[in-house]
């Protein structure tokens, strides 16, 4: 394939718009997986992904397409669609050249579209913007088409009306990526040059890197070199993505794939490290931003014996999600444990359901915090830490008030798209929050777009919640609410024990609320009319199972999910 029949590109879109099925549909038309009824998200490989229906990590496949006698190679690269895995967004998007922007035809612009957009146009590449859902009852492309002029520029008769889920006007979308997205530009006959824009791990082959090569052929048995390690290594294997890796002889300038050559952790293979031929140096790519962790919580064993299997577990899951980082950390409840820094709290979630679904851990996760910073007024601290300014991700860990002279907090600029009812609530909302508005946008005659900057702080844990709730109407104050609401949800969560327990919000010394849990004595092998000895002995061991996944706080037993369910408010 001559550079020139090569297209890498990426699509884009707010969460459940349909890049996953707008991919499957690409995938079939190409013939790169056979046309069955079971193609549903085939890229969303890790079972979380499938059960809660989102992308967590980005995946590529190489499509093979003819069009107008002219075999092309098209690199597609999906993308996750939630805000907090927009570092897997820039990354993918730096190995193309142009990106098919999905907008759904029912709901139109959406906060994400808006951010989404803003990535690939800000790294210049082509967009393509389509409008997908059209078979729905209520679509109303015509209004999208209207929205998506008004907020990005692009001419109404540019947009692309489709059906992903029925396949209607997919093609077009193809030969409009062909038409409008540039060929890479760069050379075989250069230096090699290849970024590493995303990278696996794999048991038994080590780290598997997916590489954009800008110059160059790379084949096995080259030796390579890491611009940002300085290491050397022998290439083992080169391959293209359909979407499972397939070997290659070489891989080409302009083309995207995969290589394996040895490396043992993905620290190696740093995401947006430049990789080149040890006797032909160049200058690497510009790399990217590193992602910095913005919510913190304690990770535990339910029980400590656990602790050791956590330990690797861990270490084998950060091996394939580098942004999260992990320190040591204990706690006088919980014991010896980690305290883990996440992009979000889908983030955080995710990660969690992942360490249950892959490794089979089940763990306790404390109240999830946002990094502060603390300018030191104490010369003794300052020259304790050797800096003046420090970052504290646990709560424990406050310096004392009278050695601080100011706290720092990340601040976020958050987009609301919403229907313009909602405005007065949704401002009001956003100030009770310490926000501060930036813009206020019609986008068509009845949908605004507010931009806040919010403290990350105020928004972390229920934002979203709070968001939606008022669409349906609550308004409440808020602390006595939330006390009053957590003591109902811990009351619902916590099983009955032998004694009565008292369950009580307080601020400070202040109780707000308070919900009383009556005794009960549960008795599991009641049922069994004292007979059947096999039935009795599997009654109990169920009991011990279960009871592996509470843990004891004083004398209640928390089971693990109260601590999420009861933060989330669910
Ligand atoms: P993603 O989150 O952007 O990857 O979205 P998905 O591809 O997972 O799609 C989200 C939901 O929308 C799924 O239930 C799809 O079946 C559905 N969907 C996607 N495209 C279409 C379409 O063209 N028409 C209809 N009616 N539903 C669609
Ligand atoms: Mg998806």
């Amino acid at each position: 394939y001559p550079v020139e029949s090569i297209r890498n590109f990426s699509i884009i879109a707010h969460v459940d718009h349909g890049k996953s099925t707008l991919a499957d549909r690409l995938l079939e038309i190409t013939g790169t997986i056979s046309k069955t009824d079971h193609n549903k998200q085939v890229l969303d490989k890790l079972q979380v992904e499938r059960e809660r229906g989102i992308t967590v990590k980005a995946q590529s496949a190489s499509l093979f397409y003819n069009h107008e006698g002219i075999n092309y190679l098209l690199s597609l690269i999906d993308t996750p669609g939630h805000v907090d895995f927009s570092y897997e967004v820039s990354r993918s998007l730096s190995a193309c050249q142009g990106v098919i922007l999905v907008v759904d035809a029912n709901e139109g612009i959406q906060a994400q579209t808006v951010a989404n957009f803003y990535l690939a146009f800000e790294a210049q590449l082509s967009i393509i913007p389509v409008i997908n859902k059209i078979d729905l009852k209520n679509a109303d492309p015509e209004r999208v088409e209207k929205q998506i002029e008004k907020l990005f520029d692009i001419p109404t008769d540019e947009c692309i009306r489709i059906s992903a889920k029925q396949g209607t006007n997919v093609e077009k979308v193809l030969q409009k990526v062909i038409e409008k997205i540039p060929p890479p530009q760069c050379n075989t006959a250069d230096p090699l040059k290849a970024l590493v824009f995303d990278s696996t791990f794999d048991h038994y082959r080590g780290v598997v890197a997916n590489i954009a090569l800008f110059g160059g052929e790379i084949a096995k048995g080259h030796k390579i070199v890491s611009a940002h390690t300085k290491k050397r290594y022998e290439v083992n294997e080169v391959g293209i993505l359909t979407p499972n890796e397939q070997p290659t002889h070489k891989l080409y300038a302009g083309q995207v794939g995969y290589l394996i050559a040895g490396m043992k952790e993905v620290t190696e293979a740093q995401i947006g490290d430049t990789l080149f031929l040890y006797k032909q140096p160049v200058e690497p790519l510009p790399g990217f931003k590193s992602v910095k962790p913005m919510v913190f919580a304690g990770m535990y064993p339910v029980d400590q014996t656990e602790y050791n299997n956590l330990k690797s577990a861990l270490e084998r899951l950060t091996l394939n999600d580098s942004s999260v980082t992990v320190h040591r950390d204990s706690s006088l409840a919980l014991g010896a444990g980690w305290r883990l820094g996440f992009l979000g709290l889908l983030h955080m979630e995710v990660f969690n359901q992942r360490l249950e679904q892959e490794y089979n851990m089940s763990v306790i996760l404390t109240a999830p915090t946002v990094p502060y910073k603390a300018v030191l007024s104490s010369a003794k601290l300052i020259k304790e830490y050797g800096k003046d300014q420090i970052t504290i991700i646990n709560p424990a860990q406050f310096p004392d008030k009278l050695s601080v002279s100011e706290y720092l907090e990340p601040i976020v600029l958050g987009t609301i798209v919403t229907p313009h009812e909602y405005i007065g609530k949704i401002i009001t909302l956003c100030q009770d929050r310490r926000a501060v508005q930036k813009d206020l946008l019609y986008i068509d005659e009845n949908r605004v777009m507010l931009k806040y900057l919010f403290p990350l702080n105020e928004i972390v844990v229920d934002f979203y919640d709070a968001l939606k709730s008022l669409s349906s109407g609550y308004a409440r104050d808020k602390a006595y609410a939330a006390g009053k609401l957590l003591c109902e949800h811990l009351k619902e969560t916590i099983p009955r024990q032998l004694f009565e327990i008292a369950i009580q919000a307080a601020i400070g010394k202040k109780i707000i609320a308070r919900e009383t849990l009556k005794p009960y004595r549960k008795n599991v092998v009641a049922k069994c009319y004292g007979g059947d000895i096999t039935r009795r002995m599997k009654l109990l061991r169920r009991q011990a199972e279960g009871k592996r996944l509470m843990r004891k706080i004083g004398n209640v037993e928390v089971p693990r999910d109260a601590f999420i369910r009861v933060l989330k408010r669910e």
